[in-house]
């Protein structure tokens, strides 16, 4: 486990640490426990932080903060996150982890993968991670996205042969390494037209690849890349994969013809979802197998909420800021379940 405090120079520090709890209790007593340090998880625990003196932590699985900014498109550009104009991926996760540690006087910590919770006797969550570390909190918010995630890979027996040879997964934005090359994108989804976009504008000859014509992903965006030239086929799926002179020779086959059709290309970007791989904590699902929630973010154990991806969205094609407004439900509720009997603390004295 990896843990990092922050430390805050006192000119900037906004909010003490809770009057009431005075040093960190030997038996793990926080407030709050936040789970996943992606951009939801960052801004539930800046929400709190800014707004409540408490002791909160945020406990992350992986080596660092940012979740699939980091982890799965880092060099992308956000074009529709206010007030950061078109950003990359990683500047703009930086920027979150930069605003938690400018309000942040809790405690954040890498390497540490929740792994149980479980409502005690005494009122309070016990938080287990899997490298046996137990917490006690008031309440918890549940941050994790859609888990630890791996990309859904090409269905073709031969296709991992490929993968240092210009098939990729998620592939990079940085679009210098590919000049003079032929792009193939199979996927129809947000990410695959805007990596077919940029290839477009970068003068690549680009062509994206779906098995429908019904594309997750914005009119605006599938009209500019026919716009640019970008070859959009539809109701076709990749069935034979092979290397012919340095290059990749993709076999296409047409679900509704059954006719076959080769595409020779130099890279391949397969962005055709991700499998998710994620704790539900034994809580209730939905119908659409995220967590179950109310309309104040509260899952089905009483002091658990959840936001961001972990729950179901309510629009097709996922945005960073629609997450937040879920988190700060989810938190303000939160706060509110813990004015009512102040901190952890005095729940203890009650019950022991
Ligand atoms: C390719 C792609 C491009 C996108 N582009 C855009 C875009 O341009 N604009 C936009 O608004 N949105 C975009 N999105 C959507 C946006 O990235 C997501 O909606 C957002 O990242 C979800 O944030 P989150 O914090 O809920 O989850 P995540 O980002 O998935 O973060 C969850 C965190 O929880 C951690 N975690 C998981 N389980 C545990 C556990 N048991 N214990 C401890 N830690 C745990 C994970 O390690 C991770 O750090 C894109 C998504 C993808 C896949």
């Amino acid at each position: 486990m990896v843990g990092r405090r922050f430390c805050i120079p006192n000119d900037r520090v906004r909010f003490p640490a809770s009057p009431l709890i005075e040093e960190q209790p030997s038996a793990e007593l926080y407030d709050f426990v936040i789970i996943g340090a992606g951009t939801t998880g960052i801004y539930a625990a800046v929400n709190i932080l800014c707004k409540m003196r408490c002791r909160v932590v945020l406990l992350e699985g992986d080596p660092d903060s940012g979740g699939l900014l980091r982890t799965t498109y880092p060099d992308k550009t956000i074009n529709n996150y206010p007030g950061f104009g078109v950003v990359t991926a990683d500047k703009l996760r930086r920027s979150f982890e930069q605003h938690l540690h400018e309000v942040f006087d809790g405690e954040i910590r890498y390497g540490q993968i929740v792994s149980s919770l479980r409502r005690t006797d005494d009122g309070l969550i016990e938080v287990l991670t899997t490298d046996g570390t137990r917490i006690q909190c008031f309440s918890v918010i549940i941050a994790t996205g859609i888990g630890f995630p791996q990309p859904r890979r090409l269905e073709l027996p031969n296709a991992s042969e490929f993968e240092s040879k210009g098939l990729e997964y998620y592939g990079s934005f940085n679009l210098s390494r590919l000049q003079g090359k032929e792009i193939c994108v199979l996927g129809g989804g947000q990410t695959s037209f805007e990596f077919a976009e940029a290839c477009a504008d970068a003068g690549l000859r680009t062509t994206v690849v779906h098995r429908s014509d019904q594309f997750r992903c914005s009119d605006l965006l599938v009209e500019s890349c026919r716009l640019k030239q970008v070859q959009i086929r539809c109701f076709c799926v990749a069935y034979r994969l092979e290397q012919i002179d340095q290059r990749l020779r993709l076999t296409l086959l047409d679900t509704r013809t059954k006719q076959l059709e080769t595409i020779d290309t130099d890279l391949i970007n397969v962005t055709q979802g991700m499998i998710t791989r994620t704790n539900t904590f034994g809580l209730e699902l939905d119908e659409s197998r995220k967590l179950k929630v109310d309309s104040n973010m509260q899952t089905s154990m009483e002091h658990v909420y959840a936001c961001g991806e972990a729950v179901k969205q309510r629009y097709q094609i996922k945005t960073i800021v629609y997450n937040l407004f879920t988190a700060l439900v989810a938190t303000n509720e939160a706060m509110e379940e813990l004015k009512k009997v102040r901190t952890v603390e005095t729940i203890k004295q009650n019950v022991l």
